[in-house]
């Protein structure tokens, strides 16, 4: 069931409960700023997502309320992931799904993260 995005904050969301430990996650990178791991239902040979460690419901949120630090800090970590998992080479796919017509799910914000091969003309 897609998510509204301007909805509040729902700390109790599977991707909160990932940041806080409380439910295990695939983990592939973590800092200050941000979270990756693998994606349950993998789309791609290579699925990812990152999220940013604050409660960002969406991109709309997230753009409008994070500081620049954590913009900064998020967006270097999603580029740390796709060079770390060797994608950037042959090349790969960054997808962010917002709200209901985007049919977000979860109420975190995300970015999914596709490469592993080549890829169609949608995923997620
Ligand atoms: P959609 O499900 O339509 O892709 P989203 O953009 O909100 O919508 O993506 C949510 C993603 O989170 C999905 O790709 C789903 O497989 C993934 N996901 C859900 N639960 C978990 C989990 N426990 N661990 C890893 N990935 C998960």
């Amino acid at each position: 069931m897609p998510i509204d995005p301007t909805a509040a904050y729902d700390p109790d969301n599977i991707f909160a409960k990932m940041l806080r430990d409380e439910i295990p996650c695939n983990k592939v990178y973590e800092d200050e700023h941000a979270l990756a791991f693998h994606d349950i239902n993998p789309q791609a040979d290579v699925h990812i997502l990152v999220i940013p460690k604050g409660e960002y419901v969406s991109w709309d949120d997230f753009s409008a309320k994070a500081s620049a630090e954590e913009i900064a800090g998020f967006v270097r970590a999603v580029g740390t992931v796709a060079r770390d998992n060797g994608l950037v080479v042959r090349g790969y796919r960054l997808l962010a799904n917002i709200g209901r017509n985007g049919g977000q799910e979860v109420a975190h914000l995300h970015v999914h993260l596709f490469g592993g091969g080549p890829l169609g003309p949608m995923l997620a």
